[in-house]
């Protein structure tokens, strides 16, 4: 099919580079070559016990059929429980929204409110998804640049300096993928006071990776340290990497009741409800147990600690060891010259060398890769010996 049926929406974006390299690396084992993937955020961990029977149960009891659009009942509310109790933000069921993971929240979200000419805050390095998704929607995207020597966090007065009166989205992701970053709660109250004065933006908290945070202090939410701005931020969860559940596309927001009700819409015309029998995993997800997380967090943070000190000790390659997440943002610069100066030829390279990781101008950042540390210690262990000698 020729460019020309593809409509100006889908011309203004690319396919997701995350998901691209995890791909070609699955063709490549295909093939036969052994290649480790740290290209995709995936927890290596086995979805709990609890959660598989409770899918198995949906099966026998034949939930089998159409749900409400925009989710169960039951899931809505074990969703607000959730966001009670890990997010400290006051839901209820009603408020609630449930999508084909995380992704399609956001999605919805910015597809529902974006107009030709909007300004949407982006801070990068980003998440790959959402410049996309801004751009499909006729957005402009208005990257809000951070560094590592900043911690990849940026102050309030930079965001400030960025909002005009077309912005109508701030987009936040804390713990944030690529960088790990986190941003702490008396940060997000001087965001808070920027958003005051700006009555127009609306913001999307992406707290998917809220579980994974390395430092013993509780998660700061925006709608949980603001509530008075409650009825402009919308905050996505869901239980792909919290719970190792990425396969069961289940992904929960929750927002003011105009968004979500728009949202709502947008599902009604497209996907219709997300698959009921993961919903029934989610429930038992969100209201079992939950004391594995701190062990799987461990884990989590052995390898991160792991992972930085190796990268840091291999010339030419340095990252700020990641707040949360399971990402590292790696920097190459002084190795890029052989590869042109672009990382994406580098990311090529360390895939020829067997290792698949996700170039770093992906994620509008630069001279470097992204690594998923969500592999266990001697996986790690092999690819970095790898990468170090793909590097030498
Ligand atoms: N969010 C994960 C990542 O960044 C999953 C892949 C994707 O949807 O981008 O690797």
């Amino acid at each position: 099919m020729s460019a020309q049926h593809l409509s100006q929406a889908l011309q203004r974006i690319e396919a997701s580079p995350t998901t691209a390299m995890t791909d070609r690396a699955s063709e490549l084992r295909a093939e036969g070559r052994d290649i480790i993937s740290l290209s995709v955020g995936e927890p290596d961990f086995d979805t709990p016990l609890h959660v598989i029977a409770a899918a198995k149960a949906a099966l026998d009891a034949g939930d089998t059929r159409y749900t409400p659009v925009t989710g169960t009942t039951r899931l809505k509310e074990a969703a607000a429980l959730h966001f009670r109790r890990d997010l400290g933000i006051a839901a209820e069921a009603r408020d609630v929204i449930v999508t084909a993971g995380g992704k399609q929240a956001i999605f919805e979200a910015l597809v529902a409110t974006v107009s030709p000419g909007d300004e949407v805050i982006v801070p990068s390095p980003w998440w790959v998804s959402y410049p996309q998704m801004v751009r499909f929607a006729g957005g402009t995207v208005v990257p809000l640049r951070t560094s590592a020597s900043d911690g990849f966090r940026f102050r309030p007065s930079e965001l400030e300096a960025l909002i005009t009166p077309r912005t109508n989205w701030l987009l936040l992701n804390s713990p944030g993928n690529p960088t790990g970053a986190v941003f702490s709660a008396d940060m997000l109250r001087g965001i808070g006071e920027v958003l005051r004065r700006h009555p127009q933006v609306l913001v999307l908290s992406d707290d998917i990776y809220a579980p994974l945070r390395y430092s013993d202090e509780p998660h700061a939410a925006l709608a949980a340290l603001c509530p008075d701005l409650a009825e402009r931020i919308i905050t996505v969860s869901g239980v792909s990497k919290s719970h190792a559940m990425t396969g069961f596309r289940i992904g929960v927001a929750t927002g003011p009741d105009w968004l979500i009700s728009a949202m709502g819409k947008l599902q009604s015309n497209s996907s219709g409800n997300p698959a009921s029998i993961s919903q029934a995993a989610a429930v038992a997800a969100f209201e079992g147990p939950q004391d594995f997380l701190a062990d799987w967090r461990d884990a989590f943070r052995r390898r991160r600690d792991m992972v930085a000190a190796r990268i840091n000790a291999t010339p030419g390659l340095s990252t700020p060891v990641p707040d949360g997440a399971f990402y590292c943002l790696v920097d190459a610069a002084p190795l890029m010259e052989p590869f042109g100066g672009d990382d994406g030829k580098l990311a090529l390279h360390l895939l020829d060398n067997g290792v698949a990781t996700v170039a770093a101008s992906a994620f509008g950042g630069r001279d470097g890769f992204r690594i998923s540390f969500a592999a266990d210690e001697a996986v790690l262990d092999t690819a970095l010996d790898r990468i170090e000698k793909a590097l030498s």
